[in-house]
């Protein structure tokens, strides 16, 4: 999708921080940290939100899973929390389908 800030961070024509990379999916700091590790992971193709997962296209969630997973393990981070903001209340702001993982400090719940 051409107007969306993530699409065009997968693309390359806005940089950055690249955590892990697959035909499927791209994982990236957050620009804004809220935890001393903050990394997003995001399907390769454009899909709104958890709202907008299908039949179709729910494979590339179960991939994200797996490979959230295997990067937990491989960063040693035992405990984390793993977040996906739907709609605007919710507090999403970036209107690709993004899993932000968060680990390094305590959390609180529930979340505000
Ligand atoms: P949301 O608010 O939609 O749940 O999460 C969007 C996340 O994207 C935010 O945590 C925000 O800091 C992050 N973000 C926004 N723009 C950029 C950017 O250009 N680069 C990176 N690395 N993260 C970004
Ligand atoms: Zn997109």
């Amino acid at each position: 999708m051409s107007d969306c800030l993530f699409c065009k961070i997968i693309a390359g024509e806005i940089p950055s921080n690249k955590v892990y990379e697959d035909d499927v999916c791209y994982a990236f700091y957050d620009i804004d940290p809220q935890a001393p590790v903050h990394f997003l992971v995001i399907p390769k193709a454009h899909i709104s939100s958890v709202s907008a997962v299908t039949e179709e296209n729910c494979a590339a969630v179960g991939h994200i899973f797996r490979v959230i997973a295997e990067l937990t393990q491989k960063l040693h981070l035992d405990s984390y929390r793993v977040v996906s903001n739907i709609g605007e209340q919710a507090g999403q702001s970036v209107r690709h389908l993004h899993f932000h993982v968060l680990s390094g400090r305590d959390m609180t719940w529930p979340p505000g």
